[in-house]
Parts: C-alpha cells; sequence; structure tokens
C-alpha cells in the first residue's frame, strides 16, 4: 500500500563539489512524485585533471527518466554555476523555466549569443512574487549577492515550508537592488519552517562582507588617485561593481570603455532591466585608443573570461564574510541540510547550526533522497547522479575512455607501430614505428624510435610460429614489449596503438 504523502529533496549536483547545483523536491510517495527541480549549473574543468574539457555538468539521467513528472525549474540567481548548463541540458527535459526578470534577460542573452542554442521559454516572476508550479508554490524572496536579483526560494507545500537559500549575503547597504529580506524571512520562521536547505560556503568563516556601499567608495578613491590609464577587471555579472566603477569614472572625470563580449553583453541586459538607470552611457572599445590615457577607464571581465573567473570568485573570495547564525536565527529551522560547498564547509555549517539550537542537522551527498517530512526525516534512498562532461560539442558520460585516453597520453605521449606480415607469419617488411610526445632520446644519447623499431623487430621475430599467424597475439606482444622497453629507457608507458596486416 502507498504511504501517504511526504515532502522530499535531493541534491543531484553542488554537494560535497564546487558548481554545478542541482536540486530537485519531490511531493509523493514512494510510487509516484512530483518533481521540482532548482537550479541547473556548471562548473569548469581544469586542464591537469580533464584535459579538453570545457564544462562539467550533473547528470540528469534521473530527471530525464521522471521527465513527465518533472512540474518545472526554479532559477534562484544568473550565475554560471546556477544557470550554465541549461541550454545544453534543457532539450532532454523541456520543462517550464521560472526565472526574476533579470535572470530571463540573461539567460535570453546568453542563448542569443550561443550558436545553435534551442529557443528555450522562460516564465518571469516577480521578485518577491509567488507562483504555483504543479503541487509547489514557490516564492522567490530577495536576497543580497553579487548579481543583482538573486532569490531563496520559499517552497511552500501542504506538507509544510522550505527555504531554500540559493547564494546570498547580508548586506545593509546594496548599491545595487535590495538589501536581503530579513523581515520576510523573520515571517516565515514565525509561521513555522520545516526545513533550511543552506549555503554553506561561507560557514567556515565569521563576520560580515564588506557591503558594496564601502567598495564603491574604495574604487572612486583609487580611479581619482590614478594618473594614466585605468583598466577595472571585474566580473561582469556583479552589476552593482559596474555601477560603482562608472560613478568613479565620472567622478575622476574619465570615459567608461566596455572591453569582451560578456561585458558588452551584461551591460546590455542591464540597461534594458534598469540596473544601470542614471548611469552615463559606456563607449565601444574600439574608441579607447582615441581618449587621452588619463580620461578613460576600461571595463574588463579578465583574462580567464567571465564564466571562469566568475566560478574561482564563487570559490574563493565573493562569498562574503556572513554570519549564518543570522538565517538560522531569523528562520528557526527544525532541520537544516547544508548543501553547495565541500565536505569542510557543510561540516562546519552543520557544526554552527547544532551550536545555536537547530533541532535536526543532517549531512547529505548528491543523489541522497531525504524525507523533509513529515514524521522523521532522514535519507531514504538514492537517486542516480553523477557528472557529464561537455568535451568540444559532445556531452560525454564523467567515465568515458576519452578524457583517460587523453590525461595519458598528456603525461607519457603515444607510440603508433604498423606490422605487415606474410602468410607464412614472417615480416613483409620493416615496420613502421612513430613516437608521439616522447623524448628523442634517452639519458646515454640513444634513440629512442631505433629501441622501440628494435624491440618490435626482436618481439615479432622471438614469437612461436603459431602465434606468428594471429595478428591479436602478436599486437599484444609488440604493445607489452614497447610500453617495457620504454619504461625502461624513460621511466614511463605510453599509450601504445599497434597495427598488424596481412599481405
Ligand atoms: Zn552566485
Amino acid at each position: 500500500m502507498a504511504r501517504p504523502d511526504e515532502l522530499t529533496f535531493a541534491p543531484l549536483g553542488g554537494v560535497g563539489e564546487i558548481g554545478m547545483n542541482l536540486s530537485i523536491y519531490g511531493l509523493g510517495n514512494q510510487h509516484q512524485r512530483a518533481w521540482l527541480a532548482i537550479d541547473l549549473g556548471v562548473s569548469f574543468g581544469d586542464e591537469e585533471h580533464l584535459p579538453g574539457i570545457d564544462l562539467i555538468m550533473p547528470d540528469i539521467g534521473f530527471l530525464e527518466k521522471e521527465r513527465k513528472n518533472l512540474v518545472g525549474l526554479v532559477l534562484t540567481h544568473a550565475h554560471e554555476d546556477h544557470f550554465g548548463a541549461i541550454i545544453d541540458l534543457w532539450p532532454k527535459l523541456k520543462c517550464p523555466i521560472y526565472a526574476t526578470k533579470f535572470s530571463a534577460a540573461l539567460f535570453e542573452a546568453k542563448c542569443e549569443a550561443e550558436p545553435g542554442a534551442p529557443k528555450i521559454p522562460v516564465t518571469v516572476v516577480p521578485s518577491g512574487g509567488r507562483v504555483d508550479i504543479g503541487p509547489f508554490n514557490v516564492e522567490f524572496i530577495p536576497v543580497a549577492h553579487s548579481i543583482p536579483e538573486s532569490h531563496a526560494l520559499a517552497i511552500h507545500t501542504e506538507i509544510g515550508t522550505v527555504l531554500h537559500t540559493g547564494d546570498w549575503k547580508i548586506d545593509p547597504t546594496p548599491v545595487i537592488g535590495v538589501p536581503t529580506d530579513e523581515r520576510r524571512l523573520r515571517e516565515l520562521g514565525d509561521a513555522g519552517l520545516l526545513a533550511l536547505i543552506g549555503d554553506s560556503t561561507n560557514a567556515v568563516r565569521d563576520g560580515r562582507s564588506p557591503s558594496e556601499a564601502e567598495v564603491a567608495k574604495t574604487i572612486a578613491e583609487l580611479v581619482k588617485a590614478a594618473r594614466g590609464r585605468v583598466a577595472v577587471t571585474t566580473f561582469a555579472s556583479n552589476v552593482a561593481r559596474l555601477r560603482a566603477v562608472a560613478e568613479a569614472a565620472k567622478l575622476a572625470d574619465r570615459e567608461v570603455v566596455v572591453v569582451g563580449r560578456a561585458m558588452e553583453r551584461v551591460v546590455q541586459v542591464a540597461r534594458e532591466t534598469g540596473y544601470l538607470n542614471g548611469v552615463q552611457n559606456f563607449r565601444g572599445a574600439d574608441l579607447y585608443g582615441h581618449f587621452p590615457p588619463d580620461k578613460v577607464l576600461a571595463l574588463c571581465t579578465g583574462s580567464q573570461g567571465e564564466p571562469r573567473a566568475a566560478l574561482a570568485r564563487i570559490a574563493n573570495d565573493d562569498h562574503p564574510l556572513v554570519t549564518l547564525r543570522d538565517m538560522i536565527a531569523w528562520t528557526r529551522p527544525q532541520l537544516l541540510i547544508p548543501v553547495h560547498g565541500e565536505a569542510l564547509h557543510l561540516n562546519e555549517h552543520a557544526r554552527l547550526a547544532r551550536s545555536v539550537g537547530v533541532p535536526k542537522v543532517l549531512i547529505c551527498r548528491n543523489g541522497d533522497l531525504v524525507r523533509l517530512g513529515p514524521g522523521e526525516p532522514g535519507i531514504i534512498d538514492k537517486l542516480p547522479s553523477g557528472r557529464l562532461y561537455k568535451d568540444g560539442t559532445i556531452l560525454e558520460d564523467a567515465k568515458s575512455r576519452a578524457v583517460v585516453e587523453r590525461r595519458r597520453m598528456g603525461f607519457a605521449g603515444c607510440v603508433f607501430v604498423a606490422i605487415a606480415m606474410t602468410e607464412k607469419g614472417e615480416l613483409a617488411e620493416d615496420p613502421e614505428v612513430d613516437l608521439v610526445g616522447i623524448p628523442e632520446k634517452n639519458m646515454a644519447g640513444e634513440e629512442l624510435d631505433d629501441i622501440v623499431f628494435d624491440t618490435v623487430v626482436s618481439t615479432v621475430e622471438n614469437l612461436p610460429r603459431a602465434r606468428r599467424r594471429d595478428a591479436d597475439a602478436i599486437a599484444e606482444s609488440v604493445r607489452r614489449a614497447v610500453r617495457g622497453t620504454l619504461n625502461e629507457h624513460w621511466g614511463k608507458k605510453p599509450l601504445c596503438l599497434v597495427h598488424v596486416l596481412e599481405v
């Protein structure tokens, strides 16, 4: 018999790692649940461990299978680690998307800039507004963050209300937008909050971040004191920072020149959505050289490009020194689940929550299905989860061979051997040997390709005659011998591909 309805939560990305956020909430019983997804972000590959991988995304295989029960995807804000995977993954889900105006406009601009991006409709919800999505009623509560229109989501259901914090900081004087809506968060606490699913990237620190107003004052002083050309690198999506820089340029009597496509895009969206109202017009990058050095200020995203740079910042110092303590004190949840961050963050967050008297703290991993209520919360199931790699234009399972082989080739190169055998099992001619990414000579000054060539010939000739008629046996013996020889002369075993032809 089916159990009565319960409210569940599962992170499918972003827990125990930085980036690629994806959470789902389920309402129903073990036989059927309606699912609501929150955020769909990316992380970035690093060249050393994942050569050639641009983006890493959560594996959405589970949601694909549950597609007919997926009622919608809600975006907390428009940082890459929260919305960067939508263009690639939405075609597999085709669910309705909900976001506020700025996030929706930035997403649309991103789609337009991406060749071949599908048409993806987004339903705009006002900041502070509520929307019914299947059996969930979702409320967008403004929180201060380094991008306009960042939200915590209050997810109201018949079982109770859950607060999904997203990324946030407590900034009483944001330059743009409204401060974190403390009043509304307290009201949720008064009404009784079933669970707080919280951003824990800040839990390892104490105190509050410098406010945007303080940052703006410092920028203005620095620009005013500068003599020659001034270039300011910042994250394009930090519109509050753009505004502060524009203000500083005006005070110093300098023109602002916008450099880089990511920066141009955000400036355009911010103007359209009113976040740069009252700010002077900026100039195109082509005009940079036309102004005297002390009359211009270049605004750029830095050399690594916006998404990667933005994520580095998210991982490092962007997340301000908040007191999470505040969020917990306002909302007084029955249950706290720290998410979004690595193990250290999660544990620190859990420790903090226990110390301020949250009745129950639960640490979970990607794929854990957690019952939030009714009754005793706990992990009740394990859902499939994992990672996808964006490799060029192809989305690949993270377990695929391609990256492993590339890493091996990067470390130890590759040897190609071609061998032609007669019907009788004799070498028809000299084998072909090619070494790629391998030093020319060993420490004794001997040519490595000569050594490999000799190894190939002697290995073939020393095989018993019967084995010399078996192409697979020849290839395997040669492969082992070549790797062994190179290990002896070089200390590394490269990838080795052997082709045997009968002529
Ligand atoms: Zn963020």
